[in-house]
């Protein structure tokens, strides 16, 4: 098995983090994770070096000069990047790396190295009105950074379609095997017209659920 790069990007609320999770519980042998570094606070139950390595902002601009990130983003006014350290790690243990990072620096891995060395899956909820409620369901957010949460879902949607992969996330179970089958499968990544038809429609519904969910926050109910 040659390790690969795992990109898993999805909108805020996309449930990334859980397959991620899963994927690492379910075949420890085979996949390991990069714990990234970040600007943004602990949030209650997150632990330092497990979660994130949370760390000043100047400590980051430092590591960031010193050339030691494979990718780093901005997102939500915070930074967050991937180590070089924590990648080599992973895949010098023979494992593939998973990376659970928001679009922009997806991009950058991609870039970085391109598949077959890389893989990139974007998911989703088959329901738009699933990932607004997602969202809503965050206690950890003020009604304004759920606005910015929004925009930036709608944003990332449109970059969706830079991925090889897009796995939508119903079933735990389900989600978990699509990973581990696009990550290991050889050739070239299958989508289809329909898929960006599929892909086309859900935007607009998003947007349209977005709109109530302004219109709410605007009226004080949020
Ligand atoms: P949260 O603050 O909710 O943990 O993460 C916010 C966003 O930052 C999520 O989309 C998450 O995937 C992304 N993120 C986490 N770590 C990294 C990273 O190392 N690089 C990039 N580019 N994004 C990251």
């Amino acid at each position: 098995m040659i390790p690969r790069i795992v990109v898993l990007s999805a909108p805020s609320g996309g449930g990334k983090t859980t397959i991620a999770k899963a994927v690492r519980e379910k075949y420890p042998e085979r996949f390991g994770f990069s714990v990234s570094a970040t600007t943004r606070k602990p949030r209650v139950g997150e632990q330092d070096g497990v979660d994130y390595h949370f760390w000043e902002r100047q400590r980051f601009l430092d590591e960031v000069k010193a050339g030691r990130f494979l990718e780093h983003a901005e997102y939500g006014g915070e930074l967050y990047g991937t180590l070089k350290t924590e990648v080599e790690r992973v895949l010098q243990a023979g494992r593939h790396v998973l990376l659970d990072i928001e679009v922009e620096g997806a991009r950058q891995v991609r870039e970085q190295h391109p598949p077959p060395r890389s893989v990139s899956i974007f998911i989703l909820p088959s329901d738009p009105r699933v990932l607004v409620e997602r969202l809503q369901n965050r206690k950890t957010e003020s009604p304004k950074e759920m606005k910015q949460r929004i925009d930036r879902a709608r944003y990332e949607l449109h970059q969706a379609a830079a991925f090889d992969h897009w796995i939508r996330n119903d079933n735990l179970d389900e989600a978990v095997k699509d990973v581990v089958a696009v990550v290991e499968e050889k050739g070239r990544p299958r989508r289809t017209a329909q898929d960006l038809n599929w892909l086309n429609e859900y935007g607009y519904e998003l947007q349209r659920i977005a709109q109530q969910v302004f219109d709410e926050l605007r009226q004080g109910k949020g």
